[in-house]
């Protein structure tokens, strides 16, 4: 797993509009309009906070629950940090 990045989701979508406005196929512009919603999608960190927070995985069946959050994820495997919040875990699987 690498490490966790922060970007620009706002650079990032205006860029899947500047390139939209730009094309004239309807297949790129439907994949970059998927891209964009995907972006978009994305949760947004409190960087102060989620550097303060540490958490867990718990494990419940098949799937694993942020102990800060309780957000329920499928896989984990490798995860250092929360995706939903940002909390730092221990115990990564
Ligand atoms: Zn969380």
């Amino acid at each position: 797993m690498s490490k966790i990045r922060l970007v620009d989701a706002n650079a990032m979508s205006e860029r899947c509009e500047r390139l939209i406005e730009a094309s004239s196929d309807d297949y790129i512009i439907g994949v970059l309009q998927m891209v964009e919603s995907f972006i978009d999608a994305q949760p947004t960190l409190d960087i102060k906070s989620a550097a303060e927070k540490e958490g867990e995985w718990i494990k419940e069946a098949t799937l694993c629950r942020c102990s800060e959050c309780g957000d329920l994820w499928g896989i984990v495997h490798g995860f250092k940090y929360c995706p939903t919040c940002g909390a730092k875990m221990k115990g990564v699987f």
